[in-house]
């Protein structure tokens, strides 16, 4: 049993209540882990830590390329214990080994990458209309910034709004989902022994409608970067609205995936397989909607039924799993709403639809790789985000109708398309009203490249030089060299 703590000002503490939440292995409802349960005092606790080191610390005076230092050096611990990261995701959120790894690869050049630009781009002398005078536009830390992140990529999540925060300058609260804590207090531990000040790096635990919403709300914060779903969003948004905090808000996604029948045929199918359901679907940018053209709809369902129900379910743990539970009882009951709302709807299911049978699954929140045909633009699996392993396939006759269907949605994160035909991919970049297309592949993204929503997929964009300047204030500096009296108004 793993029993840890949170960490507010340099010190690991207890919830001030005293209280604790069991962490469970969500592949069999082991308990794997006891954390403290923390409440409003706790995010007040920590956000007063943050204000200090930011307001009286020197942190946001340190030099970037101190800064970039240690957060290259938090990269590198990160790849020190990559395995035993690894291990305490999949045991925390029954994802595959594989994907576990790949996510601390990633997360590890994360911190590598803002390292990078830690120094670099911190302002630029403008033009002034004014004469004898010179104007500066610099990039300062925006301040004390919270973060709260979901349970579907916890570390991946939390990564992609720590290291560009801490490089820019700020201090963080960081608090992950309750149930999926682990490797955010893993990573806050090597932190700590990467040396940031007491009080840069805060970590907090505790329910999201209490702990976090008082992050939301504190007029002690001036940013609250969300990673979550569309509906609390939308509270954070009202809540942030008190003190007009900036926000950044990673929201969730209907994400279309277009074959074509001039496209690679099978390249598209494993596109359409792994875009869908890697994680069991549980992906903001789940291709889990897929439109396909009529002249080669029906060999694509036999194809991708055919792969779907070969799909080896099972522990995270074991090299042969290709898929592991959804996170919790919670959402396994979400997702077979979903799954009734559809057939009441009219969608035919070709496969899955249920619990698995296996008795070595029993006490995992395992379900069935999900296909349903004959979906319906207005129907609520393609309208609303499942965030299972539930594929919905549509079928259209025209290019214009293929883009008129995707773009259909309040949902704007990513779309993707296979196509062969070179204006045909100009067209289609241009007309989807998503924050990422993909041509010619699927659920692609790296460090380098912006991620955001457009349209109630969010706010702002993560990774790449814009997931540091939401980090950052531009304060214009002018000053003027010769300084001569104005009178506006008389003697
Ligand atoms: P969620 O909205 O239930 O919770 C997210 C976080 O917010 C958790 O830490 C939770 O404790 C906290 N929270 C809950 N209520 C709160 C409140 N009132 N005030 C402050 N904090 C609160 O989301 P989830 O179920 O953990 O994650 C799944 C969702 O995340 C999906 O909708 C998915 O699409 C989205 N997501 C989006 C991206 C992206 O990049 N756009 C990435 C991953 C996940």
């Amino acid at each position: 049993m793993i029993e840890k703590k949170m960490f507010v000002d340099g010190q690991w503490t207890e919830a001030l209540s005293g209280k604790t939440r069991e962490i469970i292995n969500p592949f069999n409802r082991e308990v794997i882990a006891r954390v403290p349960e923390g409440d409003r005092e706790d995010a007040t606790r920590a956000v007063k830590a943050a204000r200090q080191a930011f307001d009286a610390g020197d942190w946001p005076q340190t030099p970037g390329s101190v800064r970039g230092e240690l957060v290259y050096d938090l990269g590198r611990l990160i790849e020190r214990d990559r395995e035993e990261l690894a291990e305490l995701e999949t045991l925390n959120t029954g994802k595959t080994l594989e994907e576990s790894r790949w996510d601390m690869d990633d997360i590890a050049s994360i911190f590598k990458y803002y390292a990078g630009l830690a120094d670099k781009d911190r302002g630029e002398v403008i033009e002034s209309p004014i004469p004898k005078s010179s104007s500066r536009v610099v990039r300062e830390p925006v301040g004390v910034c919270a973060q709260i992140s979901p349970w579907n990529y916890p570390l991946l999540q939390a990564s992609w709004k720590m290291a560009p925060a801490l490089t820019a300058g700020c201090t963080i609260v960081m608090k992950p989902s309750s149930i999926t804590p682990l490797t955010t207090i893993k990573v806050t531990e090597l932190a700590e022994e990467a040396g940031f000040p007491p009080g840069v790096v805060n970590t907090v635990l505790g329910p999201g409608n209490s702990l976090g919403a008082e992050l939301a709300e504190s007029p002690e914060v001036d940013l609250i970067s969300f990673t979550g779903g569309i509906e609390t969003g939308r509270k954070i948004m009202q809540a942030a609205a008190g003190n007009i905090k900036k926000i950044a808000l990673e929201l969730g996604g209907k994400n279309p995936n277009i074959i074509f029948a001039d496209a690679d045929f099978d390249l598209a199918l494993d596109s359409v397989l792994s875009g869908a359901l890697f994680h069991a679907g549980q992906i903001c940018s789940a291709g889990a909607r897929v439109l396909v053209q009529d002249q080669i709809h029906d060999r694509f369902v036999q194809s991708l039924l055919s792969r779907m129900q070969r799909i080896k379910l099972g522990n995270g743990l074991d090299s042969g799993t290709q898929m592991g539970p959804l996170i919790s009882a919670e959402h396994l009951k979400k997702v077979e709403d979903y799954v009734r709302i559809a057939l009441e709807e009219g969608a035919v299911l070709q496969c899955g639809g249920e619990r698995p049978s296996a008795p070595e699954l029993r006490n995992g929140f395992f379900y069935t790789p999900t296909l349903f045909t004959d979906c319906k633009n207005e129907m609520r699996i393609i309208q609303e985000e499942i965030f299972g392993p539930v594929i919905s396939l549509e079928s259209f006759q025209t290019e214009q109708e293929a883009l008129d269907l995707a773009n259909s949605t309040v949902y704007g994160l990513s779309a993707g398309f296979w196509t062969r035909d070179p204006d045909r991919i100009h067209r289609m970049s241009q007309g989807l009203r998503f924050g990422t297309v993909w041509i010619n592949d699927f659920n692609i993204y790296f460090t380098q490249a912006p991620w955001g929503g457009y349209k109630q997929s969010g706010l702002g964009r993560e990774l790449g030089r814009a997931g540091l300047e939401e980090y950052t204030e531009t304060k214009h500096i002018f000053q003027n060299h010769a300084p001569q009296a104005t009178n506006w108004f008389g003697a």
